[in-house]
């Protein structure tokens, strides 16, 4: 008998992604995806550790899901995020956490499922295509580089593939996907080409790639620029978007790209975390307030309609209501068309967690939240979810 299979997701458009190749990993393994979660055979959960909240939402669900279905007793698999981060957290504590709070339950590292699994999507406008996965930068507040391990860039020409192949199915939008998606390539560059050098793609076509100051510290190279262009210049795709892109990689050259293809997106993610300059150098996020701002100007100058959207994190370690503030002030001078809130929680592995004092009452970043939320919520716009 056909056993089924049914995928419940928790998280990011990263992870939806994911979850659309693992419909094809299990179907390749002779699957039939079940109608609803009760009937399935197998339970994957596809995980997201970002807030703590989240991590115990699947403890919380698995436990829940034991009860409910204790006479089918599925066979219960978790992937994404908790996995990766139980494996790479240094101490071996989280996977400890793991092991023992779900004894009975398989592991499945989602590194496990390569990309020659082709997505499966839900019928629609839009196709999340990843070009890259995982994190160097070590933001101090961020499991991620845990999580998702060091960055890594799928090739060029299988990108540009995935987009056609979306097009002849159908799709007229396209959303490239990366926690850093500016500096895509630079790990393949760095470790295949010699600065100066141009990158060849498979029809012979040279690209040079574009150099931007990573984290303040260091150039790297990069294609992101190169790709968006071409992914804009794709027959039948009627709109690119792309998340996340960072502030520190975001280079002229992108910019005059956007700028020339007016099927890429006006509304530009650009997480800024914090207002603060002396917050903004705790998280390890390598610009200031008045670079952010310049950047912002420098984009609203050469993209005609252009908005932004962004991350702001409330009640970091140390944060003064002062320090709060300047997040209030420098989200009223760009004015997002959509603010993403999150309160402070600390993740295992990070930075912040090491070696600062979670010293921000609960009440009062809950407080910092409502008050940030007051002045940035712009109604249903953008944000369709319920408030
Ligand atoms: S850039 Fe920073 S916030 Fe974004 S995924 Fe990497 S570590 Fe996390």
């Amino acid at each position: 008998m056909v056993e089924t299979y049914f995928i419940k997701t928790f998280g990011c458009q990263q992870n939806v992604a994911d979850s659309e190749r693992l419909e094809s990993y299990y179907a390749s393994r002779g699957f039939m995806r079940a109608k609803a979660l009760e009937e399935a055979d197998v339970l994957i959960l596809n995980t997201c550790v970002i807030r703590d909240r989240a991590e115990e939402k699947v403890y919380g669900m698995i436990k829940s899901l034991r009860t409910k279905l204790k006479n089918k007793s599925p066979r219960m698999v978790v992937t994404g995020c908790l996995v990766g981060a139980a494996a790479r957290v240094p101490g071996g504590k989280m996977m400890k956490r793991l092991t023992s709070r779900l004894p009975d339950v398989e592991f499945l590292p989602i590194e496990d499922v390569g990309f020659e699994y082709m997505p499966q999507r839900a019928k629609g406008k839009m196709a999340s295509i990843v070009i890259s996965n995982g994190c160097n930068n070590y933001c101090a507040f961020c499991i991620v580089p845990f999580s998702r391990g060091p960055e890594r860039s799928r090739p060029f020409a299988d990108i540009l593939e995935e987009a056609k192949q979306a097009v002849s199915a159908g799709y007229t939008e396209v959303l490239l996907l990366g926690q850093n998606v500016n500096s895509y390539g630079a790990d393949f560059l760095v470790e295949k080409i010699n600065e100066g050098e141009e990158y060849v793609l498979p029809d012979g076509a040279l690209l040079k790639p574009v150099m931007v100051k990573h984290l303040g510290r260091h150039r790297i190279p990069t294609l992101f620029p190169h790709l968006l262009e071409r992914v804009a210049q794709t027959a039948g795709v009627k709109k690119v978007s792309f998340i996340s892109a960072n502030p520190w990689d975001f280079s002229d050259e992108l910019i005059d790209v956007i700028a020339r293809h007016e099927n890429i997106d006006r509304t530009l993610h650009l997480p800024v975390q914090a207002g603060s300059d002396a917050v903004l150098k705790r998280m390890n996020r390598w610009y200031t307030r008045a670079e952010y701002l310049a950047l912002i100007d420098k984009i609203r100058a050469r993209v005609s309609g252009v908005e932004f959207t962004t991350d702001i994190i409330v009640g970091f370690p140390g944060e003064t209501v002062a320090q709060f503030e300047e997040s209030i002030s420098l989200a009223k001078r760009v004015d997002f068309a959509k603010t993403f809130i999150a309160w402070y929680s600390p993740r295992p592995g990070t930075a912040a967690t090491k070696v600062m004092k979670d010293d921000i009452p609960i009440m009062e970043k809950k407080r910092r939240y409502t008050e940030l939320d007051a002045v940035t919520y712009k109604g249903k716009r953008l944000y369709r979810g319920k408030k």
